[in-house]
């Protein structure tokens, strides 16, 4: 029987889906896939529903079922065809005095990604520089090198893969480069220009949008029902940035104070106060909550970003909700593409360099000299 693939848990990405099932129906789907997308934009949903399409054994028209063996095994991380690696914070104890991965070390690999399947749209959070351990690249390799134990398929899929080192990617190169039959391979980044060229460059690359605030709106909906209240739900859809798991998350941690601290700091910046900025340093330096800090970066970004997205998006997304001077101060900063990306970039090293160094004043003195000058420069 001739299997048609429909989707069941992915929220908007109507390209992505028409794509993907076209060519799973017409049994031409590639050996390896680069899906990128802003986290918790639907990458991860993707890859967990393809895996199981393509591993279903239930005896239905439309895959996956859902309720097959199969399908069950994959949700659970125990088919021997489905593989999982997603970026981990290993402790000491997670490997012996030799420097290999413990016993106790592989059972913390399976378990983050059963965690991680769990919940597809959940955005991982990290306690410091996450990793994919390469023994883990190694240990999958091996697993689709001798091949599928039950079906036609072998299935790969790889969380973070800009994470990756060199050594894991070197490890990853050669399967890639031949893959073995059966072998379907999806790679998953939120930054697809930090990826490997010669990892990209044997991928079909796959990029997932945002997902329409009406939609957003439906899944928070769903999941939260009155547990949570429409205010809180109002502003994880204005800040979600068209990523359903952000919605997710700014529902369980709503931003109110993050916001308006990052609208304080982007005016302070603009302007060059450096007294306030340095006396907002210090405060957030004493508060010593990394997550925070991740959260606050995030804003940041995300509210430059809007100026921009304001200028050039139509009224239906998301600028209808970035004129309100309530919530984003009486800022008017128009910025380019240059502009933004800089932003990115600072943001994501800065959150690094908090995960990485005790010294979290150096970082965010940085960051905010950095953003300083990108927003100055923009003014002239
Ligand atoms: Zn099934």
């Amino acid at each position: 029987m001739s299997k048609k693939m429909i989707w069941k848990g992915l929220f908007g990405q109507q390209h992505v889906k028409t794509m993907l099932a076209n060519a799973f129906d017409n049994k031409t789907l590639g050996h390896a896939y680069l899906f990128c997308g802003d986290a918790g934009a639907g990458a991860f949903q993707a890859a967990l529903e393809m895996s199981m399409a393509a591993l279903c054994t239930g005896n239905v028209e439309e895959t996956p079922c859902g309720k097959c063996e199969s399908c069950i095994k994959v949700m659970r991380l125990s088919h021997p065809d489905f593989h999982l690696v997603a970026p981990v914070c290993l402790e000491k104890e997670h490997r012996g005095t030799d420097g290999k991965l413990s016993q106790e070390g592989w059972s913390f690999l399976s378990d983050a990604a059963k965690s991680r399947l769990a919940d597809p749209y959940i955005i991982p959070g990290y306690s410091s520089n996450p990793s994919i351990p390469v023994e883990w690249i190694k240990e999958v390799n091996h697993a689709v090198l001798r091949g599928p134990v039950i079906g036609g398929s072998n299935i790969v899929i790889i969380d973070g893969i800009d994470i990756m080192n060199k050594e894991s990617a070197n490890a990853m190169l050669k399967t890639l480069e031949e893959p073995p039959p059966g072998a379907l391979f999806i790679l998953i980044t939120s930054r697809s220009n930090a990826i490997l060229p010669t990892i990209a460059s044997r991928c079909q690359t796959v990029r997932f949008g945002s997902v329409p605030p009406a939609e957003i709106k439906n899944v928070i909906d769903a999941r939260f029902k009155d547990s949570v209240s429409s205010e809180v739900k109002d502003a994880a859809v204005r800040y979600s940035m068209g990523s359903p798991g952000r919605a997710i998350d700014l529902c369980k941690n709503p931003p109110g104070p993050v916001i308006e601290e990052a609208c304080e700091l982007i005016e302070e910046c603009r302007i060059a106060d450096w007294p306030a900025i340095f006396s907002h340093i210090d405060e957030l330096a004493r508060h010593g909550d990394f997550e925070q800090y991740e959260r606050l970066f995030t804003y940041i970004t995300y509210l430059v970003r809007s100026g921009f997205l304001g200028r050039i998006i139509s009224s239906e997304t998301y600028s209808d909700d970035i004129e309100d001077p309530g919530k984003t101060g009486n800022m008017s900063l128009s910025v380019d593409t240059h502009t933004v990306e800089r932003c990115m970039t600072i943001c994501r090293e800065a959150i690094s360099g908090v995960r990485a160094y005790g010294n979290v004043s150096i970082v965010l003195v940085n960051y905010m000299l950095s953003l300083t000058e990108i927003l100055n420069e923009q003014k002239q």
